[in-house]
């Protein structure tokens, strides 16, 4: 591989970039990863933060001592910072920390307010899982169209707007697709939500670390009601994330857990529950999650949103060309390299005759690069990219139950983080050539349960890498 840009600015912001991986060949080769979309490396200030944290580190909230007070002085700043970080007033809105995006998501499917009438959550096709699965079993959802390419079709959105009215309680949609890096127009759908009376949640686990989001007061009727973020998405990987939401919900109501932390009295008959957002925390929370997702939030702002955005593009705009010269290669989504800088730059592709197990498992073991293969949870999307027929998605789903996911459909996902350069996008290009020339050396066998393609002779004694005592 060459190396056009060892002088990246961002690396060293980074831990373990510089870590060599063994190859089926027996080699050892520095990793590339280009699955940022499932979780990014940590920042080296998030680690640095908890190091120095640690010598305080204490209980939070509820302890007298230098430590306890030092403690729960980080962790209300963290609050802080994220509230800072996503355009929130810490008057209208509050921070509820959780363990992740699918936490927060399901969080508020129990704690949103609907009502007899209003009772209606229209998600959108594109949703990860996680912001469509809470919903149903909450209220009656109903999914917004898709255009053939993958954007929200947002004539079916204004249709069922105006079809459903007064009963639509909310809108779910995600500012940015984890499978095809498509951006939303939040702001715009926003106000037409809060048109017909309605709330809107916009999944920004995907979104925040690589845009600026603006809340926006709640007087603006382009404001997001909710917001939710992974620490682990963001270079934050110690296990925090957050919902960033309206007072007024958390207000109200009980919590869905229940316990220590969140009460302001409690007699054997009766429970006055906290004010927000102690209300919903229940239990001894991640501190040093919070602190981690705080320190990444400064580095981020530092380095500027727009930064941010410029720098994917560039990479965007570098990929998109090269990617879709390679023979057999059929790109997914938005497939413009001049309007990179309007997606994210999350890649998906399949190729021709080559099962999407079968490329990132040849990846992984003799190239050294880390990506993402599957339906990237989001099932119902993936189906519509590849315009997969009811008759074969029954099928397939049958081999599924009877353990067999070999024929499962699927794509390859890259995606990229602040760090990756284009000197790595060279050498997947140049990789990619070459498997779909045939010239791997493996020999790979199909596990029909997981579908996923092993090399013969890959025998890795991980304790060797990492190991506990
Ligand atoms: N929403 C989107 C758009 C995602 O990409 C993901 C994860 O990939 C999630 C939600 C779920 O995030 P988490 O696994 O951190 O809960």
């Amino acid at each position: 591989m060459t190396n056009k840009n060892t002088n990246h600015p961002y690396r060293s912001y980074f831990v373990g970039l510089d870590q060599e991986v063994p190859l089926l060949d027996g080699t050892m080769q520095r990793y590339i990863n280009f699955d940022n979309a499932a979780s990014t490396p940590a920042f080296r200030c998030a680690q640095d933060a908890i190091n120095q944290f640690l010598h305080y580190y204490s209980s939070v909230h509820r302890g007298t001592g230098f430590k306890s007070q030092l403690s729960t002085h980080a962790y209300e700043q963290a609050r802080h910072t994220v509230l800072n970080f996503v355009g929130a007033n810490p008057q209208t809105h509050t921070c509820i920390f959780g363990k992740n995006t699918t936490e927060a998501v399901n969080k508020l499917s129990h704690r949103f307010p609907f009502t007899e009438t209003r009772n209606i959550v229209l998600v959108s096709g594109m949703e990860h899982h996680s912001n469509d699965l809470p919903w149903r079993s909450a209220a009656k959802v109903i999914h917004i169209g898709l255009t053939s390419d993958g954007h929200l079709d947002e004539t079916n959105f204004d249709n069922l707007l105006d079809t459903y009215q007064s009963k639509v309680a909310l809108v779910a949609i995600t500012g940015a697709s984890n499978v095809t890096g498509i951006l939303n127009p939040t702001h715009r759908l926003a106000e037409k939500v809060h048109a017909v009376g309605a709330q809107i949640l916009v999944d920004c686990a995907q979104y925040a670390p690589h845009r600026r989001v603006d809340m926006l007061e709640l007087d603006n009727p382009a404001h997001f009601d909710y917001v939710t973020l992974s620490g682990h998405k963001m270079y934050a990987p110690f296990g925090t994330g957050a919902l960033v939401g309206r007072r007024d919900t958390f207000e109200q109501g009980d919590p869905e857990y229940r316990g220590g932390g969140e009460v302001e009295i409690v007699t054997l008959e009766q429970v006055v529950w906290s004010e927000p957002p102690e209300r919903d925390e229940a239990g001894s929370p991640n501190t040093i999650g919070a602190v981690a997702m705080a320190a990444a939030i400064c580095q981020l702002q530092s380095v500027g949103m727009d930064e941010v955005a410029r720098h994917e593009a560039e990479l965007t705009s570098y990929a998109i060309p090269r990617l879709s010269k390679i023979p057999k290669l059929h790109l997914y989504g938005e497939m413009d390299p001049a309007r990179a800088a309007e997606r994210l730059g999350v890649i998906p592709f399949g190729v021709d005759g080559l099962s999407h197990f079968l490329v990132a498992s040849i990846l992984g073991h003799e190239f050294g690069i880390g990506v993402r293969n599957g339906c990237f949870c989001a099932h119902p999307y993936i189906l519509h990219l590849l315009d997969v027929t009811d008759e074969l998605a029954l099928q397939v789903r049958e081999q599924i139950i009877e353990g067999d996911r070999r024929e499962v459909p699927g794509l390859i996902r890259i995606s990229f983080g602040l760090y990756n350069e284009e000197d790595e996008i060279d050498a997947l290009v140049e990789a990619l050539e070459r498997i779909v020339r045939g010239e791997y050396r493996g020999v790979y066998h199909q596990d029909a349960r997981s579908g996923e393609y092993h090399p013969d002779g890959w025998n890795i004694d991980f304790d060797q890498y990492f190991k506990f005592c």
